[in-house]
């Protein structure tokens, strides 16, 4: 069975109480090989850590969501630190701007987001990025940071061919969502078949982003199937070689590969 990957789900949230072992069971026989889960908010990195002992094909990420930023501070920082020591912690995330939202002050955004990019420069991880309507300071910030050296995902990634090359430029990766599959996804569709194989990622955002026909329902980490099928149609290629290339590219970016690797 091809094996399919999702970079980036959230299912420490409330929406999976009721049934978190059941749908991780339906990813597991859907052909996941690999799950991420990403924290977000405060606190969230220990609940993803617990979670991801518990499952062999599941690692996690930590950091604070830049809706969260205003409730970033030295203390936040030191848990983030605890948490990446996790053996199973790949990366710090998600981290970054949003000014779609605009749920935390801006200037603070931006501090915190180079205050998480210090923490993976430190901790010698990737970092896992949400950007949304804020293309010019991500790539500033990116570039002041020195995040080329550590590297990492732009999740859900939503621009058109010429903010995919700045990602790649930089030698970052492309996550690809459920939105790939919307109608409107515009622009977005011309960047999945620019996007070289090897760059690509794919993800859910679970709970949220549901692909097309579900659009609207909850979102679980199975539905990753979808993704990687629109983006097979998308390049004109076999949905297996998107899988085989997504599941192949996370391994490397989040350095599953070779963990000897890992703080090298
Ligand atoms: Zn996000
Ligand atoms: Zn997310």
């Amino acid at each position: 069975m091809t094996a399919h990957s999702d970079s980036h789900a959230h299912l420490t949230l409330e929406q999976f109480d009721a049934d978190r072992e059941a749908v991780i069971a339906r990813a597991r026989d859907a052909g996941l090989a690999h799950i991420v889960t990403v924290s977000s908010y405060l606190g969230d990195a220990e609940r993803c850590a617990d979670l991801a002992a518990r499952h062999d094909f599941i690692h996690f990420t930590c950091g604070l969501h830049p809706h969260e930023a205003r409730r970033f501070t030295e203390e936040v920082a030191e848990s983030l630190r605890a948490a990446a020591a996790c053996p199973k912690a790949v990366a710090i995330g998600e981290i970054g701007l949003d000014f779609h939202y605009d749920l935390s002050p801006r200037e603070h955004q931006r501090e915190v987001f180079r205050a998480q990019i210090g923490l993976a420069r430190a901790a010698r991880l990737p970092i896992v990025i949400h950007t949304r309507e804020a293309w010019d300071d991500t790539f500033a910030i990116l570039r002041e940071e020195e995040a080329a050296a550590i590297g990492g995902v732009f999740h859900c990634f939503s621009g058109g061919i010429e903010e995919a090359r700045q990602c790649l430029d930089l030698g970052f990766y492309l996550s690809f969502a459920g939105t790939i599959t919307f109608k409107n996804a515009g622009v977005l569709a011309e960047a999945a078949p620019y996007a070289p194989l090897d760059r690509i990622l794919t993800e859910t955002d679970a709970p949220f982003l549901s692909p097309h026909p579900f659009r609207g329902r909850r979102n679980e980490p199975a539905r990753v199937v979808v993704v990687a099928e629109r983006i097979a149609a998308l390049r004109m290629v076999p949905v297996d070689e998107v899988a085989a290339a997504a599941t192949r590219n996370l391994e490397t970016v989040f350095r599953l590969v070779d963990p000897g690797k890992r703080g090298a």
